[in-house]
């Protein structure tokens, strides 16, 4: 028997929603888990989230929702519409599967772990009210990935081996395919260790990765900001092994990144949740006038911020003059996300005459729109979803109380990575699965094409992550 034929754990690369998710499933099925994350801190970019997840349908959803699909693929863009018949059919199955086990994904995040998922939002290119956050004070990443790790630490401290300060330096293979992991433990003097046993690979993005891959595969991209924490990459082990890489040049470029006026130049911006416009806010230009319908896509309020507003001359970083701007109506329903913005002073409440010097005509502006939506008709931009606005056009004078923040497009999520297939199977370049591997989460390719949908990020890390983590747990007693 070799030394890893006895090895009788799943091992979870990535602590993550989709790496915590995988672990949750392993353990569902009765095996145990080793979890390794290179940060000290457990959570990765989900933690961040802060507009929430999306299912349907679902008990908290206020209208019937069968339009979930439909939505996702007209988001998916000239990618995939672009792709010949067979490039088609994978990319709709993996939708499919990210759509079909959604209402299944907040369920088991509500009534296995008890998170409160009970506030639905309708953000950007959605046709329904359909991401889901809780109604207390907790953003939704937080919320979920911090439930989920503690039920780890509390409920599973037999089964599941949490490891922080470790990062996976390789994937070992034999000739099956994948028999575990060789890594660094970043607090003894990088020792490497290795580790036998199946493995799911949930090791998130590269949006943060400015000065590596996004040099590599957008240098077009190179100066703009991120809201995703710089760290060193490990896509590059899945190329070692021969995983497909697709879609690399797909990369989001978020509407609205918050320019926070005590650090305007720095890279690193705390995102403007798309709910702050999903439940209210507007865009103002330069001068102060509305340019687009704040509720279309995030690629293409992006596009119309880079053809209608203003771009800051500045040889470090690339950044445009925008204003978001919430009525009363729309803060209360955004709730406290609204005191953390207002508390970094990236959000400011004051009277609209305060605001006039550097958001001109703003008043004109707040008058003809809210005249639009008592009129229930946005003449100009076609908005038809207005969230909580409730100021009403004779309401707006000088005095009349608004909030408003610089906000200007971030690199924030990437739609490429490392192929999969609707089994969580990494693929390799001449598309079979490389066995003894499973994927889910940001590091995969092929769920969201050339625009990822706002809230569906978090689902895929739960959908995908489940199906991994349970495929590498039934493989232990193959495989090993
Ligand atoms: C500010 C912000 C707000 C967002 N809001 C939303 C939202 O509201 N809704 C939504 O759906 N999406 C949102 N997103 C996107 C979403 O949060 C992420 O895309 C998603 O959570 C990625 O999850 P993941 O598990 O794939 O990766 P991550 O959460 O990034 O986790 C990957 C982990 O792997 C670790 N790791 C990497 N390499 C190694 C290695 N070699 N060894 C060990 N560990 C390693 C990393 O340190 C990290 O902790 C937001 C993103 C940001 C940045």
């Amino acid at each position: 028997m070799s030394s890893h034929a006895a090895s009788k754990q799943v091992i979870v690369v990535g602590s993550g929603l989709a790496g915590l998710s995988a672990a949750h499933a392993v353990l569902q099925l009765g095996q145990k888990v080793t979890l390794l994350e290179m940060m000290p801190k457990y959570g990765g970019n989900s933690i961040k989230a802060s507009s929430g997840i999306n299912g349907a349908p679902t008990r908290f959803q206020p209208l019937p929702d069968d339009l979930f699909y439909q939505d996702t693929v007209k988001s998916s863009g000239v990618i995939y519409q672009q792709s010949d018949a067979n490039r088609k059919a994978e990319r709709e199955a993996l939708m499919k599967t990210l759509v079909d086990n959604s209402q299944s994904a907040i369920y088991w995040l509500t009534d296995r772990f008890g998170v409160d998922l009970a506030a639905v939002a309708q953000l950007g290119g959605h046709s329904r009210p359909r991401t889901h956050r809780g109604t207390g004070k907790l953003p939704p990443g937080f919320a979920i990935v911090s439930q989920l790790w503690k039920d780890l630490e509390t409920k599973y401290s037999q089964q599941a081996t949490l490891r922080t300060h470790c990062r996976v330096t390789r994937l070992l293979t034999d000739s099956k395919g994948v028999v575990g992991v060789e890594f660094e433990d970043l607090e003894s003097d990088s020792k490497l260790e290795t580790l036998y046993g199946p493995v799911v690979f949930a090791v998130g993005g590269f949006a943060g990765d400015t000065t590596g891959l996004i040099t590599k595969y957008r240098p077009d991209l190179v100066n703009f900001p991120s809201t995703n924490t710089a760290r060193p990459q490990s896509i590059g082990l899945l190329e070692d092994i021969g995983g497909q890489l697709m879609d690399m040049e797909s990369i989001q470029v978020h509407p609205s990144g918050f320019v926070s006026p005590e650090e305007p130049l720095s890279r690193d911006k705390f995102l403007a949740a798309e709910l702050l416009r999903g439940e209210g806010g507007i865009l103002l230009d330069s001068k102060g006038k509305r340019f687009v319908n704040e509720m279309l896509r995030r690629d293409q309020v992006t596009d119309a911020i880079f053809k209608y507003c203003d771009e800051e001359k500045n040889d470090d970083i690339r950044q445009w003059k925008v204003w978001l701007v919430l009525d009363e109506g729309s803060t209360n329903k955004i709730g406290s996300n609204i005191g953390f913005y207002q508390f970094k002073k990236l959000l400011a409440k004051k009277k609209i005459s305060d605001f006039a010097d550097e958001i001109p005509n703003i008043k004109e502006s707040i008058k003809k729109y809210a005249q639009e939506v008592s009129d229930k008709k946005d003449t100009d931009f076609g908005r038809t979803a207005f969230g909580g606005w409730t100021l009403k056009p004779e309401e707006v004078t000088d005095d009349t109380e608004i909030i408003a923040g610089r906000i200007t497009p971030v690199l924030h999520f990437t739609m490429g990575g490392v192929k999969i297939n609707p089994e969580a199977q990494f693929l390799n370049t001449e598309n079979q699965p490389i066995k003894g591997i499973w994927g889910a989460g940001e590091i995969t390719s092929g769920v969201h094409s050339s625009n990822r949908l706002g809230g569906s990020s978090l689902l895929e890390c739960v959908v995908f992550g489940r199906i991994a983590g349970s495929h590498a747990a039934s493989s232990l007693k193959s495989h090993f």
